[in-house]
């Protein structure tokens, strides 16, 4: 029996020291469960951290976006223009402190050792990476940081072309050369999605039904002055006013320059206007116009002077001479077109600084004087549709040669 009882302790014994070693083993595994837990939260204490961080830089900017959860909408509807992150966790957290976000994240900031919190960065939540062609819809900056109050890099003209890397929606990021650069993302367009050839061509169609004997300056700060805008001359056959044939023509161009998918934008398309010549120039300028095309058709005393002359000013133009090559270049163009469409004599480029509708340009200009109305068989050809088609068609000729279409 004696054996018995032994034999019961020591499996009592057993039991309870089994018992003792099975939950030390719990308690380290316990252990490493608050250990883990501990990291969970450092965790999310550091996101929470972060995600205050960035509205803290966002918030002073403006250009924020709404997010797409919806309990963080209300929020930003009543703030304006918060954003919003993904961590509904978060949201609830943030929900209740409110406002203290504000003086919390402030702090957050100062006392937070990372420069890159205080540099504006693409939204993190609505950005998405795609390397695509893009090109600027318009003159535009280029900044060194997703945000208007950024540096401007550089300032480029319509149409620049850029591979853009990523887009939040407000800001594209775009490379140039090795380092990436920040236009806003309204002012992109996809490069696929481009259905012009990318050129502007602003087209004044000369003259109006009226002249307009008042005078203006003849370039910017001369004190010589000039008509805003001469009567023109007619045809001596036909009777056809030049502001007429030049609209006739002007309009037959617009339509054959945007069939080549060319924006056109026309000074006038009717003949009772009043515009003066430097008003003419200043549509071209403020539109930006990679090429003013001013059509006009010419008279002389002598009836026998016929052919297609173009006008551009001389290299030593006081006003805009650094346009000097390009708007020779374009009358040449123009010029050769227009008679190699017509089979009309050539006669040549005529280059001055007495026209104010070229002094005023800030844009590459020329006129061209399409024949002289003084002289009976071009005065009938001009009058003549198939003709003006001739010629509409030889004017786009040249622009295509002009920018290497
Ligand atoms: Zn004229």
């Amino acid at each position: 029996m004696k054996k018995y009882l032994i034999l019961i302790v020591l499996m009592l014994l057993a039991l309870v020291l089994g018992g003792c070693a099975g939950k030390g083993f719990q308690n380290q595994q316990e252990n490493e469960n608050i250990a883990g837990n501990s990291e969970n939260e450092k965790e999310e204490r550091k996101q929470d951290l972060e995600t205050k961080e960035e509205q803290a830089k966002e918030e002073p900017k403006g250009e924020g976006k709404g997010s797409q959860e919806s309990k963080q909408e209300s929020k930003e509807q009543q703030k304006g223009e918060e954003k919003g992150s993904q961590e509904s966790k978060q949201e609830s957290k943030e929900q209740q402190k409110g406002k203290e976000n504000k003086k919390d994240s402030k702090k957050d900031e100062e006392s937070s050792k990372k420069k890159e919190a205080s540099v504006p960065a693409l939204n993190p939540d609505t950005v998405v990476y795609a390397e695509e062609e893009v090109v600027t819809t318009s003159s535009v900056n280029i900044r060194k940081t997703p945000s208007t109050d950024s540096e401007v890099y550089q300032t480029v003209p319509r149409r620049s072309p850029f591979t853009r890397t990523a887009d939040d929606g407000t800001w594209s990021a775009v490379k140039v050369g090795d380092q990436e650069y920040y236009i806003a993302s309204e002012y992109l367009q996809l490069a696929s999605e481009v259905t012009d050839n990318g050129y502007l061509v602003v087209i004044d169609a000369g003259h109006q039904a009226h002249g307009n004997s008042e005078q203006e300056p003849i370039g910017p700060g001369a004190s010589e002055t000039k008509a805003k805008v001469a009567s023109g001359t007619s045809g001596c056959v036909t009777g056809l006013n030049e502001y007429e044939l030049t609209l006739q023509v002007s309009l037959k161009l617009q339509a054959e320059l945007e069939a080549r998918g060319y924006q056109v934008m026309m000074v006038r398309t009717s003949h009772d206007v009043n515009i003066s010549n430097s008003e003419r120039a200043a549509v071209a300028n403020n539109a930006g116009a990679d090429a003013f095309i001013r059509v006009h058709a010419n008279g002389a005393d002598d009836s026998g002077e016929h052919g297609i002359l173009t006008i551009c000013p001389t290299s030593a133009n006081p006003y805009m001479g650094n346009l000097y090559s390009q708007c020779r270049s374009l009358s040449e163009c123009v010029l050769d077109g227009a008679v190699n469409a017509t089979g009309a004599n050539k006669k040549y480029i005529w280059e001055t600084d007495s026209m104010s509708g070229i002094n005023w340009c800030t844009v590459p200009v020329t006129i061209v004087e399409m024949g002289f109305m003084t002289n009976p068989t071009e005065d009938q050809n001009m009058a003549d549709g198939g003709y003006q088609q001739q010629l509409a068609e030889g004017i786009a000729n040249g622009l295509d040669t002009y920018f290497g279409n």
